[in-house]
């Protein structure tokens, strides 16, 4: 595997008595599109901040691309596109002003800036927003404002604060099209979330923190996948489920999770194709009329319930 392209080693910050980030370390590698997950408060923004150099580590360490954040923080602003939870909307200024400030503040000249503002805009779907105040956006249209700006800079690595929050259906569907479209450009993005089914289908990677530390740090698959408990599965049945209840107690190596209207889900031990066939056979065989039965995919929430349960932490909030 290639380098990292993010370091993050023992970081701690104090705010007064409150420790809000507690000693946490982490890598992420070009081209990862890792989800930071965590209930309010529990340090994201912090942690963020202090990637993006707006923020002083109280200990520990942070390098990008090579270079310590306290000691290169222009170097690391070249590297990174920050894109916060909240920022000021100007009344009387339009898309482009706004773009337009920001790249003559990223140092843009002349031709160069309008052609960077055009590529930006096109990107992030502005081009028709053009000449509309800023007050006058949609959420969603607002969101896509601020990461245009991030992109200005043309950034390897994005930090996205709760990118996703307030944005309605439609909005976060657009704005989940627009973070693949970076990841197959071969950024590397860092988004974090409180709600995890908002950044599910977008990451690759999921880092979960909870009361400042971290309590997970893995592919979004194996989580779903899961590796503590069998599998369960959801059986229904012609007629009345009863006879299903009735089955799955006397089965060995089957537990009832929950009665259905027209089943039960259950949870067996094993999870070899082996075994729930034999199952499935069984059940037939038992005269059991099943209409359907498949594994459950582990959902997302309950993978961090069981981790939060484990490492005694205080869950989404
Ligand atoms: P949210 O999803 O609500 O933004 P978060 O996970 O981003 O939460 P942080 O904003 O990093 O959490 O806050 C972590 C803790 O540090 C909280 O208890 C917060 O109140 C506290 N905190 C953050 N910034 C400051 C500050 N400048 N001064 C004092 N306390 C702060």
């Amino acid at each position: 595997m290639s380098e990292p392209l993010v370091r993050v080693r023992n970081l701690t910050r104090r705010f007064g008595l409150l420790n809000a980030v507690r000693g946490i370390s982490f890598d992420i590698y070009p081209g990862q599109v890792v989800g930071f997950i965590g209930a309010n408060g529990a340090g994201k923004t912090t942690t963020m901040r202090m990637m993006a150099t707006l923020e002083v580590p109280t200990s520990g360490s942070i390098s990008i691309g090579g270079r310590d954040v306290i000691n290169f923080p222009n170097e690391v602003r070249r590297l990174v596109g920050w894109m916060p939870d909240a920022y000021g909307t100007y009344e009387n200024m339009t898309v482009l002003e706004y773009l337009d400030f920001y790249a003559r503040a990223f140092g843009f000249r002349c031709a160069e800036r309008r052609e960077r503002i055009g590529e930006v805009m096109e990107f992030a779907n502005l081009t028709e927003l053009a000449a509309r105040p800023m007050n006058r956006l949609s959420k969603g249209m607002a969101q896509r404002l601020c990461l245009g700006r991030t992109l200005l800079h043309d950034p390897p690595f994005l930090i996205l604060d709760e990118p996703a929050a307030g944005l309605d259906p439609q909005a976060r569907i657009e704005f989940k099209h627009l973070v693949r479209l970076l990841a197959e450009e071969g950024k590397t993005l860092f988004i974090s979330s409180h709600i995890l089914s908002e950044l599910g289908e977008m990451c690759d990677t999921m880092l979960f923190i909870d009361a400042g530390r971290i309590v997970h740090y893995g592919s979004a698959e194996s989580l779903r996948a899961g590796n503590t408990a069998g599998p369960v599965l959801e059986v229904r049945v012609a007629g009345e489920p009863e006879a299903l209840l009735q089955w799955a107690a006397m089965s060995p190596g089957v537990t009832l999770v929950e009665a259905t209207r027209q089943g039960a889900r259950l949870r067996v031990e094993k999870d070899d194709p082996e075994t729930l066939a034999a199952l499935l056979h069984k059940m037939i065989h038992d005269g059991l009329a099943v209409t359907e039965f498949h594994k459950e995919e582990r959902r997302l929430e309950d993978a961090f319930v069981d981790l939060l349960h484990k490492v005694g932490g205080h869950g989404p909030r």
